[in-house]
């Protein structure tokens, strides 16, 4: 809305004004003045149909005009049964039930109380510890909050938050040794979980949480070949859960339905969320493996957790429409396609710029990493705020992508992040391409850095 208007709304940032979002095409945001934005990051991994996919919005209103929401101390409903099978049936290992929320944050909130509860119940509430990585985000509630290594999202509520242990993440580009093979350095950075979890005593330690492809605080950064197969290991060793975040990189972003198949993999917990609903509705939802699940119902028979929003039939009735519409239009394999064809034109555009240190990502979930010196990998200097100048440049040649700060430590370092939707044609893919090579440069001249 124009910076004249007086806004009642609590905006993320009080000293930002934002264009007023009304409509949308296809890929394409489109604001009150009529300029069309195309969205290169799916809002934040979000938007994976896009803006104006019919039947999903067809489903939606037909479950509004059967039944809005019911509450589910009193009911189950048709959508949240339908949808909960629909995930189950492809969903890897033992998950076999679905808790739905309404976001991430709910969803990660979920697993960490499920998580206690199983141990509780199975007669061992000694165990009382987390682990999971620095430079990770599993949203702003404070429990997942917690077991986030954020630093920038978590330094003014540090003294509210639960002890938590952190390891380094996997992160290849920045922390593989020379010489080291990439197998080589996903074993020494998973064997990193076997020395926490001695450290605390194994028969403390609840589990261990991570992003099976690690989104906004890294850009895309996916683990290294036999990481997680080694995790999984440890975590089966010491009876310690693994939970994995798939809030961003699950819903067929990596090409997968679950990013942790490319692994080869399955967790005792998994979230998930935006790309759920992609937009369409608020939604996200936390699986939990067999096991976990019947100590409860054999135990208390109750979980001790709950919001009122839970299983929401509209909710859960938008979301088995976007899963539809992912099967019947096949969008796993675009996605594989359009992720192998955007980074082939990233790789063109940017490959040799001085300021590109790296490609990566899986399918349509894409990290740049940007760097002042190729050679050393020498981030830019914070203060020259890169990311933030590259959003706003984007969003004035229209384009919405996702840069973020703090990607070697926390404070030094700049990505982009692209999450597109999975429906884009070789044309938007082209200009993405050219709309974020421009804004990248136009970022760079104003921060006074040569392009
Ligand atoms: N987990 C991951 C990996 C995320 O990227 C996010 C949000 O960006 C969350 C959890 C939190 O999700 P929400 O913002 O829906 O609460």
């Amino acid at each position: 809305m124009p910076e004249s208007q007086q806004s009642y709304v609590f905006h993320r940032h009080s000293k930002a004004s934002y264009p007023t979002a009304v409509a949308g095409d296809g890929p394409y945001v489109i604001d009150s003045e009529g300029k069309r934005y195309l969205d290169a990051s799916g809002g934040a991994a979000v938007s994976c149909l896009g803006h104006s996919r019919k039947d999903v919005v067809e489903a939606i209103k037909a479950q509004l005009d059967k039944l809005p929401y019911a509450h589910t101390s009193f009911f189950t409903n048709e959508p949240s049964e339908q949808l909960a099978e629909t995930l189950i049936k492809k969903a890897p290992g033992r998950l076999s039930k679905v808790y739905f929320l309404s976001g991430g944050s709910e969803a990660n909130e979920t697993a960490l109380k499920v998580a206690r509860q199983y141990f509780v119940e199975k007669g061992e509430p000694q165990r009382r510890f987390f682990i999971a990585r620095n430079q990770s985000y599993h949203g702003n509630t404070l429990g997942a909050l917690a077991v986030g290594g954020n630093p920038g999202r978590r330094a003014l509520f540090q003294p509210l938050l639960i002890d938590t242990t952190h390891i380094e993440p996997c992160y290849a580009y920045r922390n593989q040794r020379q010489g080291e093979s990439a197998e080589q350095y996903g074993l020494r950075a998973a064997d990193e979980l076997e020395a926490a979890i001695l450290k605390l005593g194994a028969e403390n330690v609840i589990g261990f949480v991570a992003e099976t492809v690690v989104g906004a605080t890294l850009g895309a950064v996916p683990p290294a070949p036999g990481y997680f197969k080694r995790i999984r290991e440890i975590c089966d060793k010491y009876g310690v859960l693994l939970m994995l975040d798939e809030v961003m990189s699950g819903m067929g972003r990596t090409g997968y339905m679950y990013a942790c198949e490319e692994d080869g993999i399955a967790p005792d917990i998994l979230t998930c969320a935006k790309g759920l609903g992609a937009g369409y509705q608020a939604i996200g939802a936390c699986l939990v493996a067999d096991f976990i699940y019947d100590t409860i119902r054999e135990g208390s028979g109750f979980f001790h957790h709950g919001f009122t929003y839970i299983g929401h039939p509209t909710a859960c009735a938008g979301a088995l429409a976007v899963q539809r519409a992912i099967e019947k239009d096949n969008l796993l394999q675009k996605v594989r396609d359009n992720g192998a064809s955007l980074t082939g034109k990233l790789e063109a555009a940017f490959g040799q710029k001085p300021y590109v240190g790296d490609i990566r990502g899986r399918g349509c979930f894409i990290g740049v990493e940007l760097v002042r010196d190729r050679e050393s990998k020498e981030p830019f200097d914070p203060a020259l705020r890169l990311n933030a100048r590259i959003k706003a440049k984007a969003m004035a040649r229209g384009l919405m992508c996702y840069p973020n700060g703090g990607t070697v430590d926390g404070t030094r370092g700049d990505h982009v992040l692209l999450a597109p939707p999975f429906i884009l044609e070789e044309p938007q893919l082209d200009e993405l391409v050219e709309k974020l090579e421009g804004a990248i440069g136009d970022a760079l001249s104003e921060a006074g850095v040569a392009s």
